[in-house]
């Protein structure tokens, strides 16, 4: 039988593609077909009770019982016609994926039985599923976890089961996932954002802010990726010599889409448009085999249900495709990682963009506060953002590639420079106070910011013309973490630039001249973080140096922010995590952190093990047998040395990989008992991780030695050219 490599290229050759029929050629007329939207529920509700869920998902106003019962019916009613059996309450447990627990709708009941589906079900539920990190706040006796609906995300058919997205928290109230926090911190971000915007416009009463991502994953066929255990176990190649050809040539970006890629794309987008998921854009990325989608920017909470449904959604549906999706960070080691750019704003319930430069002077005014506050935010709790997408897999990718580096920078396009360095170095003199000639003094924001190419690619925190876009989420990452983390920082900044606003205010200055002034300062107080240039360089790694802007290249180092009380601090005041929440999450982000390496290094030793080095002393052992044979008849050493010279190599990098995997698991020993979360992730990081590089170094060199019938992973021009 030849080796899994050549049957999974075989399968590969006799792949047909799937056929695709989206249920019209409209998608308006499937567009959330599969979603219990507010279309729908206004059609299944009295009035009162759709109103009522309106207030409560706008505003937060609790819903009461019968309301409850009313839409669980009208639920019911609508999913059981759509064919649903089952239903559960759907949830962001901190494992970084989405969790379910199916109940079935029908209850027996005397000789036959009911379907039923009660308020109370749909309000609340007790899955338990203790066995998610919990960071010790769930001790056996308080063990119970609870799901609480959230209406303000609808609920969606996938399959025959009704999906109720939910909060999940502990008995004792204390948030087990990434939803609790994030409607918190938004819940911050409003307040705070109103009460600034009413400055300029009494009219506005809620800001919400808006999310796009653009989502970026790698394909691979499924044999493939089967033959390679460290995929399959990891999510990333652990070993692979470079491919001859990768993305040097940069002619996969924006390049047609292979016709197999395109049908997948198509079944992929057809189901996410049935669930609501608003996509819009697709297209190759640099990378070979990698690509991007991206949906129409939502409200953020929604946007992040969506963005955790679509990833769930594109491993699904690549089944069918006989596809796997790699969303890890960076699958393979020396072409580009995979990040999930988060497009962030705030929009008013007047329907403005509070990011989006006006064309009146007291506009621009409204556009610099709220610009200016999250450039201070960003500044004052770069660290914390930073700590927000850290992890295993991001540490790859930062700094690699053409990806954000680990410093925080931000990147404003040379016109918005310009405006702030203008205000900076202007002068309110008491003439212009007294004048009320401030307007004039604000310079003007061009109109053409939009489609500005002033673009930046290089840089983690972009403004991009009417919004800011967080590059430095990795690709597999529950966006809700770093979007707390931005809402609420900005939240904080803008609370206290009211503080400081209304001081002048009380002291007698102009609305107008008290403003400036506080912005003024701020963007004094905030340059170090601004930077125009290339964030790739190494130049800017020693200017962020002397700038002070901290370069934290691992997770566990980057996590330490969270134990500041400062951060404590911020988070109490806030309501967003308790102190107990904040350092049960430091700790469950620890133990994802060692656990994952320490898979990786489990499998580094088996595969070393059980499959490259018996491969590669099998050859050897042939070459061994041709050099005997040559002697035998008689040959000498010129007709074998360079037969010797490989025997002599494979047996260096045999011992090599032997002795270094030896040491490794030695380390890993020796990190295995240290209690401690972060010493124990430190260790992994600096004693065991810091094997990996040499040991796969000398793999690769055997992957170039070993004839190719023989080597029985597939390699890295297989799994990034072969489709
Ligand atoms: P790119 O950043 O590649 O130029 P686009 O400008 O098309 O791409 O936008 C990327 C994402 O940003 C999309 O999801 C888009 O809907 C979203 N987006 C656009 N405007 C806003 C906004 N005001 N707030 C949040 N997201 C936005
Ligand atoms: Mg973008």
């Amino acid at each position: 039988m030849s080796n899994l490599r050549f049957q999974a290229l075989n399968a590969v050759l006799t792949r047909t593609i799937p056929e695709v029929k989206p249920p019209s050629h409209k998608i308006s007329e499937y567009f959330g077909i599969n979603v219990f939207d507010k279309k729908k529920m206004k059609e299944f509700l009295s009035k009162e009770a759709f109103e009522s869920v309106n207030n409560s998902t706008n505003f937060g106003t609790p819903m009461d019982r019968e309301v409850a019962e009313q839409v669980a019916s009208a639920m019911k009613a609508w999913a059981i016609g759509k064919g649903a059996t089952h239903y559960t309450h759907w949830f962001q447990p901190l494992t970084g994926t989405t969790a379910e627990k199916h109940d079935s709708f029908f209850e027996p009941s005397g000789e036959s039985g009911l379907e039923k589906f009660s308020g109370e079900a749909l309000a609340q539920q007790e899955p338990d599923a203790s066995s998610f990190p919990n960071g010790g706040i769930r001790s056996t006796f308080e063990a119970r976890g609870y799901t609480a609906w959230d209406p303000s995300s609808p609920a969606f058919i996938i399959g025959k089961t009704l999906c109720i997205p939910t909060v999940f928290v502990s008995y004792t109230g204390e948030a087990l996932d990434y939803k609790a926090p994030l409607l918190k911190a938004l819940g911050v971000l409003d307040k705070a954002a109103v009460s600034v915007a009413q400055y300029f416009d009494k009219s506005i009463e809620k800001v919400n802010a808006s999310l796009g991502i653009e989502q970026e994953y790698f394909l691979v066929d499924l044999a493939l990726y089967n033959a390679r255990p460290d995929l399959y176990l990891t999510g990333r190649t652990l070993f692979g010599h470079m491919s001859a050809k990768n993305q040097q040539l940069e002619d996969h970006y924006f390049g047609s889409i292979p016709e197999r890629v395109q049908a997948y794309m198509q079944d992929m987008e057809t189901e996410a448009l049935k669930l609501g998921i608003p996509l819009k854009t697709r297209h190759n990325e640099v990378a070979p085999s990698q690509f991007e989608c991206a949906p129409i920017y939502e409200e953020i909470n929604l946007a992040i249900d969506h963005n955790q449904l679509l990833m769930d959604l594109m491993d699904k549906v690549a089944r069918r495709h006989n596809f796997k999706v790699l969303l890890h960070e960076k699958p393979y080691a020396g072409i580009n990682g995979s990040g999930k750019h988060n497009n962030w704003s705030l929009i008013t319930n007047t329907g403005k963009n509070l990011l989006s430069p006006g064309k009146t002077p007291k506009n621009n005014l409204m556009f610099l506060t709220f610009f200016v506050n999250t450039v201070k935010a960003v500044f004052e709790h770069s660290d914390l953002l930073r700590a927000s997408i850290a992890s295993v897999n991001n540490d790859h990718r930062l700094g690699a590639n053409e990806a954000p580096p680990a410093i925080i920078s931000i990147f404003l396009g040379s016109q918005l420079n310009d405006v702030l360095d203008e205000i900076e170095t202007s002068r309110v003199t008491s003439k212009m106070k007294q004048e009320n000639a401030l307007w004039t003094n604000i310079p003007k924001i061009p109109q053409i910011l939009l489609d500005n190419t002033d673009r930046n690619r290089t840089s983690p925190f972009a403004f991009t013309g009417n919004k800011f876009e967080l590059r430095a989420v990795g690709s597999s990452a529950n966006s809700a973490n770093p979007m707390t983390v931005l809402n609420l920082i900005v939240a904080d900044q803008l609370n206290k630039f009211k503080v400081e606003v209304d001081k002048l205010l009380k002291k007698g200055e102009k609305k107008d001249v008290a403003l400036m002034t506080i912005i003024k300062k701020y963007i004094k107080e905030s340059k170090a973080i601004r930077f125009e240039g290339n964030g790739y360089s190494d130049e800017w790694a020693t200017e962020a140096e002397t700038r002070g802007l901290a370069n934290i290249k691992t997770t566990p180092k980057a996590l330490d922010v969270l134990l500041t009380d400062t951060t404590d601090k911020l988070f109490e005041e806030t309501g967003v995590y308790s102190k107990r929440e904040n350092h049960a999450r430091h700790e469950i982000l620890l133990e994802n952190y060692y656990k994952k390496l320490q898979i990786e290094a489990r499998v580094m030793g088996e595969l070393v093990n059980n499959i490259i080095i018996p491969t590669a002393i099998g050859y050897q052992t042939e070459l061994i047998n041709n050099v005997k044979g040559l002697k035998d008849i008689g040959l000498g050493e010129d007709t074998y040395a360079a037969q010797l010279d490989i025997i002599k190599k494979i047996s260096t990098h045999v011992n090599f990989i032997k002795s270094n995997v030896h040491d490794m698991i030695e380390e890993r020993k020796k990190a295995n008992v240290i209690e401690d979360a972060r010493e124990k992730s430190i260790a992994y990081d600096e004693k065991v991780k810091s094997f990996f590089d040499p040991i796969r170094y000398h793999v690769d060199k055997l992957e170039q030695l070993v004839d190719d019938a023989k080597w029985p992973l597939p390699k890295f021009r297989e799994l990034l050219f072969i489709k």
